[in-house]
């Protein structure tokens, strides 16, 4: 690519960017250029038109003073004016003169830079234009009207109405200008006789940088007819500085041919454009286009000015204003979805409850929560599938927890298929464990313009080269470079969009925080259960010995002094004493238990079974039952003394509770491991099974489904026990069961435990 500049007219499509606009070397035929030497005001260049507009030819005016074109009192009236005005790169209407031989009366006004003077001179004709008011007259009611304006739109649409009703152009459009200097026509007033172009965007290059940083320094560019043949300067060197003219601040300045061609192509002849400013940048222009050419005169200028700086100051109140709007919003939004968060228990059902109102956060078309199990969506989303695995490789991307792209398919090249919704992409992961996460998709840009006409409507009549630049062929190319791309996300979405995460983990902080407070807190009373109930049933066994050997010694001693009655009674005693000796027993075994340290090893499951079958020997061979083992080569972490006393507790429970006559059990590893990953482990036997409603009961102390006589008897603790110890182990018994039909006792021993 050429890096150098192009000279004036030289550009093309691809270098109009580095273009020589301020050096044309030629201006708009429609007045007169006179650049002169101070003081003595002598002209060093002119425009080669003068012969048509002052009556004089161009190269009898070089070098000699200005006296010849004006009168004497004119003559005075100039040289005040420039004695007074500060005209330094500041051009400024001077006075209304008759200038040259014709005797026509002229516009004249004046600049200096680079130390030459210049006059610019612009026939009063009678417009071409039409208006119907004086401009002053109605200045101070634009004023009021601009200052009345609500919000941005209304301004910026009251200001393409008084435009176009001051210059009397047929259409007004405000043009502005997105972050990445493409343009959009944001508001339009019009007559019939040109289209509406209005919610239309431009790329970039429709008004290059060269042009922008002019609009820059001038606030006005006026071109009554572009189809006018620019007149050359004479000499095309300026003599005094050896350098081409520097037109920077010339209103004649010729118009660079790719933009005549631009507006030809539009259909039209005149237009005018005014810069909007705001914070040195150029936020936008409003520009007038005509189909006929016309002037337009200072002083109406001078009103459009005014009227733009106006604009361009309440720019950023409305801007400020709009913002402030939607960041309060995004925090209500954030503030009521923590404030919702907190009266549920569950995360995910919280923020699904409050999707609609999530949907309504940042502006967006579709919204989705996300987890393995659970989807929520509203507004336009791409499909399950789709989400679940941007979902998936979300955290892929690195750490960061919330993400904004507009070009989702370049970071993530199967959304590609689903750009013309989710070109956009605003994510939340709430937590990776549960994986929680929220999305925001916006549709591609084309999608998001509002179409303000139909555009195949209106025919391109030009060849195809002739139309390279015409608003619609631009619209097209711009459609054509932001394929694929959303409207950005704004820092202060992606701000509140952290805020509502960090709202998020600190409701469930908050809670686990409560949780584990109560956890502890109920751990600490289980330890102090257990210290109590050893320190009862210890400090209680000494009494009882008591009680149970006076009550033997009275029976040995005193027996044969008693009644049967009485003998009766305290065999009763002594039977009562026992069995309360075994029940405080059991109580201090379970006791212990919960304040013994567990002794967790990588154990043989099948010789951890083997011991409690040895305990179990006597009874087993008493009993007749058939014992069937499944559980070779199972290795797991666990305390082999408990888990062994588990064993001896189940299998002795189905050694009694069986009436069969032929006992079986059988101990094996269940199929598959639970949802933490623990195996499952089964006693079963073919006794006499337990009725579905105490299949919880029966692991509370004490509780026996029996009379104790029956079935061999036992203190109520057995299951308890079992229980105990594999909460200890962190995992979980239960029975499955129903009278008659025998019954299976699973247990696990604590979650992950299930690598082979
Ligand atoms: P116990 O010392 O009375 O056996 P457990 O805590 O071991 O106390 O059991 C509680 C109750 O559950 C028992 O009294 C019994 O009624 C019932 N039970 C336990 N295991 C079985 C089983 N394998 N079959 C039928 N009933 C059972």
């Amino acid at each position: 690519m050429n890096r150098l500049a192009p000279a004036f007219g030289q550009a093309d499509l691809t270098t109009c960017d580095r273009e020589l606009v301020h050096l044309p070397g030629c201006i708009q035929p429609h007045g007169v250029l006179l650049v002169l030497e101070e003081p003595t005001l002598t002209i060093l260049q002119t425009s080669s038109n003068t012969l048509e507009l002052l009556g004089v030819a161009a190269g009898e005016l070089l070098d000699r003073p200005i006296d010849g074109l004006v009168g004497e009192e004119e003559l005075a009236d100039i040289r005040e004016a420039l004695g007074r005005l500060n005209l330094d790169a500041n051009p400024l209407y001077l006075a209304t003169l008759q200038v040259g031989a014709k005797g026509m009366a002229f516009q004249v006004a004046a600049h200096r830079l680079d130390g030459l003077l210049y006059l610019e001179l612009e026939p009063v004709l009678p417009s071409g234009l039409v208006r119907t008011r004086s401009a002053g007259a109605e200045a101070r009611e634009i004023m009021a009207e601009l200052m009345r304006a609500p919000d941005l739109a209304t301004l910026c649409h009251v200001a393409a109405r008084r435009v176009r009703a001051l210059t009397g152009h047929d259409r007004a459009w405000v043009y502005r200008f997105h972050e990445d200097n493409h343009g959009e026509v944001i508001a339009e007033d019009r007559n019939q006789d040109l289209p509406s172009f209005f919610g239309l965007h431009y790329p970039a290059t429709d008004i290059p940088a060269p042009a922008r940083s002019l609009f820059l320094l001038n606030w006005l560019r006026l071109i009554p007819d572009a189809h006018a043949t620019p007149a050359d300067l004479l000499p095309a060197v300026n003599p005094q500085t050896g350098n081409p003219l520097d037109m920077t601040y010339c209103a004649l300045r010729a118009v660079s041919p790719i933009h005549i061609e631009y507006i030809k192509n539009m259909g039209c002849s005149a237009t005018m454009s005014l810069s909007l400013v705001h914070q040195g940048r150029l936020w936008g222009l409003i520009s007038c286009q005509s189909t006929k050419p016309g002037q337009t005169p200072h002083d109406v200028r001078a009103t459009c000015e005014l009227l733009a700086q106006m604009v361009s100051l309440q720019l950023g109140a409305a801007e400020a204003q709009e913002d402030a709007d939607y960041k309060l919003h995004l925090r209500a939004v954030v503030e009521e979805a923590i404030a919702g968060l907190a009266e549920t228990d569950d995360v995910v059902a919280g923020l699904a409850a409050q999707s609609d109102h999530l949907y309504r956060f940042v502006r967006s078309d579709g919204f989705a929560i996300v987890t393995p199990d659970r989807l929520e969506a509203r507004g336009e989303t791409p499909a399950e599938a789709m989400l679940q695995s941007l979902a998936e490789w979300l955290p892929t991307m690195g750490d960061e927890p919330v993400r904004a792209t507009n070009a989702l398919a370049t970071l993530h090249e199967p959304a590609a298929a689903v750009q013309d919704i989710a070109a956009g992409l605003l994510a939340v992961q709430i937590s990776s464990y549960p994986p929680i996460t929220l999305f925001w998709f916006r549709p591609e840009v084309v999608r998001t313009v509002q179409w303000g006409v139909n555009p195949n409507k209106e025919k391109i009549e030009q060849t195809p080269e002739g139309a390279r630049i015409h608003p619609r062929r631009s619209f097209d190319l711009w459609r054509e470079t932001v394929g694929g791309r959303s409207l950005p996300w704004q820092r202060h979405e992606v701000e509140a969009a952290r805020d509502l995460r960090n709202g998020v983990l600190n409701v469930v902080l908050r809670r686990t925080a409560a949780v584990e407070r109560l956890n502890a807190e109920l751990e600490l009373r289980n330890l102090e259960l257990d210290s109590f109930a050893y320190v009862a049933s210890h400090d209680l066994k000494e009494p009882l010995r008591g009680i149970h050997n006076y009550a033997s010694l009275l029976l040995e001693d005193y027996g044969d002094r008693l009644d049967e009655e009485g003998r009766r009674r305290l065999a009763a005693l002594l039977r009562l004493t026992r069995r309360m000796e075994d029940l405080l027993d059991s109580l201090l075994h379970y006791s212990r238990l919960g304040r013994r340290d567990l002794h967790r090893d990588e154990a043989d499951l099948h010789s951890v079974l083997n011991d409690a079958l040895d305990t179990l020997r006597g009874r087993l061979e008493e009993s007749g039952t058939e014992v069937r083992v499944l559980l070779d080569g199972v290795r797991l972490p666990c305390d082999r003394v408990l888990v062994s006393e588990l064993f001896v507790n189940v299998i002795a429970n189905a050694i009694k509770y069986n009436d069969s006559g032929e006992p079986r059990v059988e101990i094996g590893l269940g199929a598959k491991p639970d949802d933490s990953g623990a195996r499952i482990i089964y006693v079963r036997d073919n006794g006499i099974g337990i009725p579905p409603r105490h299949h919880e009961a029966i692991f509370s102390i004490f509780r026996r489904l029996h009379p104790r006589e029956s079935y061999g008897g036992g203190a109520g603790a057995g299951l308890t026990i079992a229980h105990k110890i594999v909460e200890r182990h962190g995992g979980r018994i239960w029975v499955e069961s129903a009278p008659g039909e025998g019954s299976t006792f699973f247990f696990t021993l604590g979650p992950g435990d299930a690598q082979e």
